[in-house]
């Protein structure tokens, strides 16, 4: 039977993995847009955030006795790929972009409150404090994208109707 400490670190692995694919992910996106200064921006801060979340993640693992030596990160590269290729068919890239960022930093928002949950359960105060760290990173990203797809929709949609513009990102 699975003990309580066992699923915690389970769980920061899948975080940590969840954190390599956003980081996959984000820079396929963010080496895509042209034409949305400030979206570029601020998914290259959250490039940044990111691989600091990564890297809290990492000491929490290491704290509890676990190893990241043996830690893997298949699955983000694949879809980063199949990502970015898709935008390449896809019209309307940059508002698909934002939707799919703003429902991954959903489940990051999720998976940080389970892990915040088990970490307190354990008795693990710098595991707890780490992942809620790490959570209102995920919710300020999260903010944002909610204040800004008013404009970037009516940006492209703008965009979309000159002859030649380059709109989808
Ligand atoms: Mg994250
Ligand atoms: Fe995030």
């Amino acid at each position: 039977m699975a003990t309580a400490e066992d699923n915690l670190m389970d769980w920061l692995r899948d975080a940590h993995a969840m954190e390599k694919q956003a980081e996959k992910m984000l820079q396929a996106q963010a080496g895509r847009i042209e034409h949305y200064g400030p979206l570029k921006t601020r998914i290259e801060k959250h490039i940044d955030e990111t691989r600091r979340q990564a890297e809290r993640l990492e000491r929490c693992i290491e704290r509890r006795g676990g190893s990241t030596s043996t830690i893997k990160d298949l699955g983000g590269q694949g879809m980063a790929m199949v990502q970015a290729m898709t935008g390449v068919l896809m019209t309307d890239e940059v508002v698909k972009g934002m939707l799919t960022s703003y429902s991954f930093e959903h489940m990051e928002m999720g998976s940080y409150r389970i892990l915040a949950a088990a970490a307190e359960a354990v008795g693990d105060t710098e595991t707890k404090q780490a992942c809620e760290t790490n959570l209102r990173e995920e919710e300020a990203m999260a903010a944002w994208l909610d204040e800004h797809f008013h404009e970037v929709t009516q940006q492209f949609l703008a965009a979309s109707q000159q002859p030649g513009a380059t709109a989808k990102r």
